[in-house]
């Protein structure tokens, strides 16, 4: 198999995969067409590449002469008619957002691969996408509220007087979340914690942060582990008490999702308004909607006094780690798709790969995506 890695397009800065991935590709018998310039931003050089073995090609050459190729975002649209019939596409699909190109790609007979459906089980955990880049995410959220805060993470004792330690809130404690307590513990602030999924409350509290239960939480062990949309009466209650808390924190870090849907709005502007001055909301649910209802996506706005970050690309300004996590967890998705001669073999009756293929064949496969999309 030949295995084109693509140049990102638009404000991405990482790349698929880096040099040193692509030793492991060709020990696995796969050859590597790397386009020119694809790692330049995730700060991996054309000759590194060719080091590692690759051959530095063209856009139009990597996808005239690849079976299967990589990107972290889906291709542009303009791409879809220059790829040919039974060509493989894997990169993260979002695939809501991008219905329109999915169902271009499927009736083109192209095979898409998204990373963001490989299931969230056990056996997939070396392949989770979601969960390497959700921890560079909550990682870079807590230091960017850390460098935007007027005041000291930490507690201080010194000459000078006593600094009381910041008070973080952080809203979902997903995968993101957890890494956002863990970071914000080791600067030494204070942590608190909502979830509507009570499995996580072990978890916040050996990281230590104090879980803040709301009573009443809708669960649903159909949902894969993911959280459900809650009812009225609940959403009421938990806004009630968010207020409560952000009002006495210094930063708020907000993760809730729901996939395939619209984050839950948990931050009202009323409560914003009765933020301190100076507080930082760092919304990593920005491009989903946003926790906070005044978020708006890729935007730093400050209202009150209040600093609202809405983003939801961390990763890529932490190209060359969010890169590397990117291509080992690519990797290990590929050790279970390819025979010892290096071809690729999609044996659909394997979860992890009948979950990640979104289409094949001109059909759709993907349960989740179909759930996701409505699909019969
Ligand atoms: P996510 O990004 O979908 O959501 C982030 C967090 O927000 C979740 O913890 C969710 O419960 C929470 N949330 C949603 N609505 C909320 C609301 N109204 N109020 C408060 N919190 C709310 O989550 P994720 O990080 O992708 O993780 C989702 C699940 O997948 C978790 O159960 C996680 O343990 C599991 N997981 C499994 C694996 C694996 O086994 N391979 C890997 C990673 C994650």
């Amino acid at each position: 198999m030949i295995i084109g890695i693509l140049k990102e397009t638009g404000n991405e800065n990482r790349v698929a995969i880096l040099p040193g991935e692509v030793t492991v590709l060709k020990k696995m018998g796969i050859e590597v067409l790397v386009e020119l310039h694809a790692g330049e931003r995730a700060f991996a050089e054309d000759k590194d590449f060719q080091t590692a073995g690759a051959v530095i090609v063209d856009r139009k050459e990597v996808i005239s002469q690849a079976t299967m190729l990589l990107s972290v975002n889906p291709p542009v649209e303009v791409d879809i008619n220059s790829f040919r019939e039974g060509q493989v596409l894997c990169s993260v699909l979002n695939p809501v957002e991008n219905i329109n190109w999915l169902e271009k790609a499927r009736l083109r007979g192209l095979t898409v691969l998204a990373l963001d459906l490989v299931p969230r089980t056990s056996r997939a955990q070396a392949m989770d996408i979601l969960s390497s880049m959700a921890t560079v995410s909550g990682y870079k959220a807590v230091l960017a509220a850390a460098s935007l805060l007027p005041r000291f993470f930490p507690m201080f004792m010194s000459a000078a007087g006593t600094i009381k330690p910041a008070k973080v809130l952080i809203l979902g404690a997903g995968v993101a979340g957890l890494q956002a307590i863990a970071i914000a513990r080791k600067l030494g602030a204070v942590v608190e914690v909502f979830d509507v999924r009570s499995a996580v409350k072990e978890e916040v509290t050996s990281l230590g942060g104090k879980f803040i239960e709301v009573e009443g939480a809708k669960e649903n062990a159909a949902a894969g582990g993911y959280a459900v949309e809650q009812t009225e009466e609940f959403k009421k209650k938990q806004q009630e008490l968010i207020q409560q808390r952000a009002i006495a924190a210094d930063v708020v870090i907000a993760t809730a999702q729901i996939p395939g849907r619209k984050a839950p709005i948990l931050l009202m502007k009323e409560t914003v308004n009765s933020m301190k001055p100076g507080s930082v909301i760092i919304d990593l649910a920005a491009s989903t909607g946003g926790n906070c209802e005044l978020t708006e996506n890729g935007k730093n706005i400050v209202v009150h006094g209040v600093n609202i970050i809405g983003k939801s690309d961390y990763p890529s300004d932490m190209p060359s780690d969010a890169s590397k996590m990117f291509g080992c967890n690519i990797i290990n998705l590929l050790k279970i798709m390819v025979d010892k001669d290096g071809r690729l073999v999609l044996n659909m009756s394997d979860d992890i790969i009948n979950g990640t293929t979104a289409v094949h064949d001109k059909k759709y496969i993907s349960q989740r995506v179909k759930q996701m999309l409505n699909i019969k």
